[in-house]
């Protein structure tokens, strides 16, 4: 027999859909995550678990296949999507573009035609804030323009957001949550659940917790001549539970009206590079070793979230501040040096 109102979490079993899955069962709402684990590992379902004492549904599959989608729709009552799945590292989409466009495109048409087909026409889509580009003017709000992405993995977020756009146009049933998330980090405060990158870490928060436990010997800082009061980049970065708790937020708002919304989720602050190293050597009680070097391409000076629209429109804030996601991060690293494995 079918379940009631479930929401499926499509990438649930990785970073940030598993910090989403626990804050929905926490909700009262009953889930299916679906995932092809190619970033990730079941056993963050198993922990889901062990915090709450509920357990996701799991289905392994890939949003690119068309059968297992609709066999998936078939199965359970879904009323609602939040679509986390694709890939994210800016460096591989760059060698590997048409990875890029197949799993984070390709797969996000495949999910909305399955959708329709199943009569399902509430999303909340991981968007990204890399779709505003180099702005000046900081903070952005939702009505700031987009801009031409510099990396394929920018690209296929806009080029997504654009169907999404189109989409809620042609057909007055869509109701649609475009997120842009800015820099999630932090972990669950039990530290049973948390980041787990693949190899070496492209992002600041993993490659500071991975020096700090002994894996990695020393922080590189990309630019210190940035136009930013130290010099170094400047980003808004959020705790994942308060990212999750947005969610939960986007899914109930959606669920009263219909068409195209469009919400940022950062905290509202710029904290740079060297601000965010105090932070987590003050949180961890570790001294992190790092050199100065030269920029990153593609990288931008700065980029930090107004956050009114969410406020207003949702009744969110984030909650956590800088400390909090130092400490979640450090207790999740410290607990966990080999992630999942
Ligand atoms: P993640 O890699 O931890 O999670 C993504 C999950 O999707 C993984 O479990 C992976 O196995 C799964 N997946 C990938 N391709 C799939 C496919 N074709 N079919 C089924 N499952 C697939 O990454 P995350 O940090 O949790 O990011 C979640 C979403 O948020 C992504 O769409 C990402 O682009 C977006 N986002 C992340 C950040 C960030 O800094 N982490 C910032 C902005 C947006
Ligand atoms: N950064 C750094 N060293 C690293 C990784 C990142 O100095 O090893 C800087 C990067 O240049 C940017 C900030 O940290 O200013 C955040 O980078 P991240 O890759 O975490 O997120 P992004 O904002 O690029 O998506």
């Amino acid at each position: 027999m079918k379940e009631t109102s479930l929401v499926l979490v499509t990438g649930g079993a990785g970073y940030i859909g598993s910090h989403i899955t626990l804050s929905l069962l926490e909700a009262g709402h009953g889930v299916v995550v679906f995932d092809n684990l190619s970033n990730s590992s079941a056993e963050s379902i198993s922990r889901i678990e062990k915090i709450c004492g509920k357990k996701p549904h799991f289905v392994m599959g890939d949003i690119r296949d068309k059968q297992a989608l609709s066999n998936l729709f078939n199965r359970y009552h879904i009323d609602s999507v939040i679509h986390c799945a694709g890939l994210k590292a800016v460096g591989e989409s760059v060698k590997d573009p048409l990875t890029y466009f197949s799993n984070n495109l390709v797969g996000s048409v495949t999910l909305l035609e399955a959708m329709a087909r199943a009569n399902i026409f509430r999303l909340v889509f991981s968007s990204s804030a890399t779709v505003y580009g180099d702005s000046p003017n900081m903070p952005v709000n939702e009505k700031h323009p987009t801009a031409a992405p510099t990396n394929p993995y920018g690209r296929s977020k806009l080029m997504v957001e654009d169907v999404l756009r189109d989409l809620a146009t042609s057909d007055q049933r869509w109701s649609i949550a475009t997120a842009r998330y800015f820099n999630p980090i932090g972990a669950h405060s039990s530290g049973l659940i948390g980041e787990a990158p693949n190899g070496i870490p492209n992002n600041l928060v993993p490659y500071i917790s991975q020096v700090a436990i002994g894996k990695l010997k020393k922080l590189q800082i990309f630019g210190g001549d940035y136009p930013t009061p130290d010099g170094t980049g400047v980003r808004d970065y959020i705790h994942v539970m308060d990212l999750a708790q947005g969610h939960l937020k986007a899914l109930h708002a959606i669920s009263l009206k219909n068409g195209l919304n469009i919400w940022n989720f950062g905290s509202g602050k710029g904290y740079s590079v060297l601000e965010l190293l105090d932070a987590f050597e003050n949180a961890s009680g570790k001294k992190i070793p790092y050199d100065i070097v030269a920029r990153r391409a593609g990288d931008i000076p700065k980029c930090w979230a107004n956050t009114d629209k969410a406020r207003q429109e949702l009744g969110w804030r984030a909650e956590k501040n800088l400390n909090d996601m130092m400490i979640d991060t450090w207790r999740w690293q410290k607990n966990n040096p080999t992630g999942y494995n």
